[in-house]
C-alpha cells in the first residue's frame, strides 16, 4: 500500500463527475487499499477516488472509533436508491477541505446498492454517522462538496480561506 496526495479545493477536478467500473481487478483492489492508507493516515473516516485525483466510482469509508479494531468499507459503483424523509444533522468535515467543518441535515437512513471488494454485489441499509458519511462520498462521486449546502456568503468564505491555505503550502522556505 502506499499514500496518496489528497487534492484539495478548490480544485476543478472535485468539480467532475465520476466515472463507473467496469470490472474488479487487482489493480482497482490496489488503488482501494491505496486510498484506506491514506484516509487512515489522514486521518478521516470516508474518502472517495476523486479526492486522489482519480475520477473513479469508488469509495473507503471506516466509522469504526476503536484504532485497533479496523473495519473498511469498500464501495465500488455505489448508488443510494432510496432516502428516508426523517432527516439527521451531523457536523461533517472533508479531507479536502481541511480546517473546515458545518452543520448538514441529510436523509438519516438511506439504502445504498454496491459492488464490493470482491466484485460482489451487495446492498445494505445505512442509518447515523454511516448514512451521511456514505451521502458526503457519493456526492464527491458527482462533483459535489458538502459546502454547496451552506449559503454562498458561507462557501465562498471556506474556499477564499482555502486558497489562502494552498498559497501557504506551496511557499518554499530555503
Ligand atoms: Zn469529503
Amino acid at each position: 500500500m502506499s499514500k496518496r496526495k489528497i487534492v484539495i479545493e478548490p480544485d476543478p477536478i472535485l468539480r467532475k463527475k465520476s466515472k463507473t467500473l467496469e470490472k474488479v481487478d487487482d489493480e482497482l483492489r490496489k488503488l482501494l487499499d491505496d486510498m484506506l492508507e491514506t484516509m487512515y493516515s489522514a486521518p478521516g473516516i470516508g474518502l472517495a477516488a476523486v479526492q486522489v485525483g482519480i475520477l473513479k466510482r469508488l469509495i473507503v469509508i471506516d466509522i469504526s472509533k476503536e484504532k485497533d479494531k479496523k473495519s473498511p468499507l469498500f464501495l465500488i459503483n455505489p448508488e443510494i436508491v432510496t432516502k428516508s424523509k426523517t432527516t439527521s444533522i451531523y457536523e461533517e468535515g472533508c479531507l479536502s477541505l481541511p480546517g473546515h467543518f458545518a452543520e448538514i441535515e441529510r436523509p438519516a437512513e438511506c439504502n445504498v446498492k454496491y459492488i464490493d471488494y470482491h466484485g460482489k454485489k451487495k446492498e445494505i441499509k445505512a442509518s447515523g454517522l454511516l448514512s451521511t458519511c456514505i451521502q458526503h462520498e457519493v456526492d464527491h462521486l458527482n462533483g459535489v462538496l458538502f459546502i454547496d449546502y451552506l449559503s454562498k456568503l458561507k462557501r465562498d468564505m471556506i474556499v477564499k480561506k482555502l486558497v489562502k491555505h494552498k498559497k501557504e503550502l506551496n511557499k518554499i522556505v530555503l
